[in-house]
């Protein structure tokens, strides 16, 4: 059972629980059946007898008519109506004197059971040969010269209940076994269909497991039901890894073309160094390359690192109610890393504008804007930056009057190792608006870019305020 199919288990779970459940209900139709035909059968002799009650008199005279039958009794004669039933419907109807003398009617045990006593008006049963019946005695409140009493039985077999009940029985044998296959026939093609999704589901967890196509999808129809959403779900779940894959892919070849680079150059510069002894000179700039390049690896390393922890793990980076302004402020302060070219810095900033997010998140966003426009500033060129409210956002502007970015570039600027042609001269990674928009992103904040070449740049950021 174990190794069997969903649907399999499900069918053979549900037929169980269906035959179960059928044969309960069989016998409980039997047995209310019976019960039924019983009380219908006792209600019906009772009624047959209380009928025949009224049907008998003691008449002193015989009437010269047809219209009655008439019993010799005592000094006179027992009236009995025409219509006096004895037996109807397989009921029997007998007039007895108390002692059991049968005087009248049908009786078909009055021949084996003669000396039954009459013990008051009631409904009781016996057996004979097998046959079970029920019989309804009633005295009559006749007054007759003797001043004893007269009696009505009347008696019924079971065998007509039971012949009845058979046919219930019989009806219902072929009744509901029918009904049963129809519904387990009817139960497993639908449980098929529905579970149809799942063998999809299957086969393609199984060709991505394989190796062989990331991009299959399940086909889950318009249902929205718990398998349709599950196929949604999966479907949604390979959108994603193949998107990781993706990235991961493109990143891998990324970083190995980046880093490629600076190791040849390293390789060859320690080549050259070693290949003969050299100069002084030639020493020094050799080895200022180097070290130019190793600082460079080292940039591209650091950068990478922090893209991938921000980017994958973004939970290392809990959010807390800060002062954006604060912020900003301790960043303008810090010493710039870059050549400072003569480049002057104005900060307008309005005070205590609060945000939600991570401290150290939002300093290196701020650092990497600041960084860019040091570096793709002009010589004793200006950079402002500016912190305000608007419209419920706090809007952080960094202005400079660099170099500027061409139209063609503007979209790629974010892109991971993106550099601009004018910025190869200038050192960089390609990684620094990479980290500034996944920052904003987690931020769920807004970055606006202006920008003319030969001009300058104004990166815009908006963000939620607290
Ligand atoms: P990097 O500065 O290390 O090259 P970034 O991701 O920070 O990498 O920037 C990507 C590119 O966007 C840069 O190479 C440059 O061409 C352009 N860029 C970014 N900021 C500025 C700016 N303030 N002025 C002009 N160009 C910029």
């Amino acid at each position: 059972m174990k190794n069997r199919s969903i649907p399999f288990k499900l069918t053979f779970w549900f037929s169980v629980i269906l035959t179960v459940v059928l044969g309960f209900a069989f016998l409980a139709m039997r047995f209310s059946s019976g019960m039924v035909l019983q009380s219908t059968i006792r209600n019906y002799l009772i009624s047959t007898v209380e009928e025949n009650t009224d049907k008998i008199r003691y008449v002193d005279d015989r009437e010269d008519t047809d219209a009655n039958i008439y019993i010799p009794y005592e000094d006179g004669f027992l009236e009995i109506d025409l219509d006096f039933m004895e037996v109807i419907q397989d009921v029997h109807t007998a007039l007895y004197t108390e002692d059991g003398r049968m005087l009248y009617g049908e009786n078909p045990l009055s021949r084996q059971m003669p000396d039954v006593r009459f013990e008051g008006t009631y409904l009781w049963n016996t057996k004979y040969d097998n046959v079970q019946y029920d019989i309804y005695d009633r005295c009559l409140a006749i007054d007759l010269p003797d001043g004893r009493a007269l009696w009505i039985r009347g008696i019924v077999p079971e065998s007509r209940e039971l012949l009845q009940l058979k046919d219930i029985t019989r009806l219902l044998l072929i009744i509901l076994p029918f009904l049963a296959l129809l519904s387990i026939l009817s139960g497993s093609v639908m449980i098929a269909k529905l579970l149809s999704p799942l063998q999809r589901i299957e086969n393609a967890a199984e060709k991505i497991s394989a190796g062989e196509d990331l991009s299959k999808r399940i086909d889950h129809g318009p249902n929205n039901d718990e398998i349709g959403r599950l196929a949604r779900a999966f479907n949604m779940m390979l959108n994603r890894l193949e998107h990781s894959f993706e990235t991961e892919r493109q990143f891998t070849s990324d970083v190995s073309h980046e880093l490629r680079t600076p190791a040849t150059v390293i390789l060859t510069q320690s080549e050259y160094i070693l290949e003969k002894e050299r100069g002084i000179r030639e020493y020094t700039e050799a080895f200022q390359t180097v070290q130019k390049q190793a600082e460079r690896m080292s940039a591209l390393i650091e950068d990478m690192l922090s893209y991938t922890r921000i980017d994958q793990r973004p939970e290392l980076y809990p959010f807390e109610a800060l002062s954006l302004s604060q912020i900003v402020k301790e960043v303008i302060g810090q010493p710039v890393s870059e050549e400072n070219k003569g480049i002057t810095v104005s900060a307008e900033l309005t005070e205590d504008i609060k945000i939600s997010g991570n401290p150290e998140l939002v300093r290196r966003l701020i650092q990497n804007l600041l960084s860019n426009a040091y570096r793709y500033g002009r010589e004793n060129g200006h950079i402002w930056i500016t912190l305000h409210s608007d419209n419920g956002k706090a809007v952080l502007t960094v202005k400079d009057d660099g170099i500027g970015i061409e139209e063609a570039s503007k979209e790629r600027i974010f892109d991971r190792f993106y550099r601009g042609d004018a910025s190869r001269t200038v050192q960089g990674t390609g990684l620094g608006l990479s980290i500034v928009k996944r920052i904003s992103e987690i931020h769920k904040a807004e970055i606006l870019v202006e920008s003319e070449l030969n001009i300058g740049s104004t990166f815009r950021i908006l963000w939620d305020k607290v």
